[in-house]
This record gives C-alpha cells, structure tokens and sequence, in this order.
C-alpha cells in the first residue's frame, strides 16, 4: 500500500494545484478526474469529481439491461460535502481528499479476488463462484460457459 499511497499523494496534490478540485468556487463540475491503479490486476481506474454537492469518488462499471446489452454506469462509493471542506486548513483538506481517495481504492481493490486453481487475482466478474475463475470452472469442474 505505500507506494499506492505516494501515488495517490502525488495525484490529488496535482489536482489540487493544476484543477482545484478541494474549492466549490474553482473547480469545474461534473468534470472527471481518473485514477489508474498502476500494477494493480488488469489496472482498474477510480475517478474524482467535483459536483454541486461536493467531492465524490466511484469508478466507470456496466448494469445489465438484459443479458446481452452492457450500459455503462457510473458507480459512486463516497463523497465529501464542501461544507465539509470550508472549514478546514488547505493541509487537512489534502489529508483528508487523500484519505477518502485511498478508500475508494481500497473499495474498488476488494472487488478483486484469487482463484484457488490457477492462484491469478481477477475481478468478481470473471469468476464462476467465490473461488473459481471461469476459465478454471471449464477447465477442472468441467462447467460449460456461455459467454
Ligand atoms: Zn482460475
């Protein structure tokens, strides 16, 4: 996690500088802000972005209308009031944006988990059941897949 967190420092600490993303009165709304979870899996993205309301953090992800039709959604996990922020030092506020960023990493990081056949770290969606990978549930359950 440390160097997760160098980089989750060094990230908001330039967009507060270049974007203003910690001021209700500067930052552009609705505008956002992508984290890439560098060496991570298959590299999932969080996102920042400053609304009406304040800060919100969440990541890019599909609903299922039916089966065969992905739309793409925009999942929110947590936010930050700027009456929040207004009373706080320019240091606690990056604290604390750093802070509510690293937890939204972390609840993205959850979603993944490790197959028991071939020990890879992948995303809950690619597996058949908590821990069995897909591939691995055709290959040793003998479980036909339908993609
Ligand atoms: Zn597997």
């Amino acid at each position: 996690m440390a160097a997760m967190k160098v980089k989750i420092t060094q990230w908001v600490t330039k967009k507060m500088q270049d974007d203003h993303i910690d001021s209700e009165e500067m930052s552009l709304k609705n505008v956002f802000h992508y984290f890439k979870l560098d060496g991570f899996c298959d590299e999932p993205e969080i996102f920042l972005v400053a609304t009406s309301y304040g800060i919100e953090w969440g990541y890019n992800t599909f609903i299922w209308e039916s089966p065969s039709i992905p739309l793409p959604t925009k999942k929110f996990t947590r936010k930050l009031p700027w009456k929040d922020l207004q009373s706080m030092t320019e240091d606690e506020k990056k604290e604390k944006i750093i802070d509510e960023t690293a937890k939204a990493v972390a609840s993205k990081k959850r979603e993944y988990r490790k197959c028991r056949y071939c020990n890879r770290k992948m995303h809950a969606n690619e597996f058949y059941d908590k821990n069995t990978c897909l591939a691995c549930a055709e290959k040793h359950l003998g479980i036909y897949i339908v993609y």
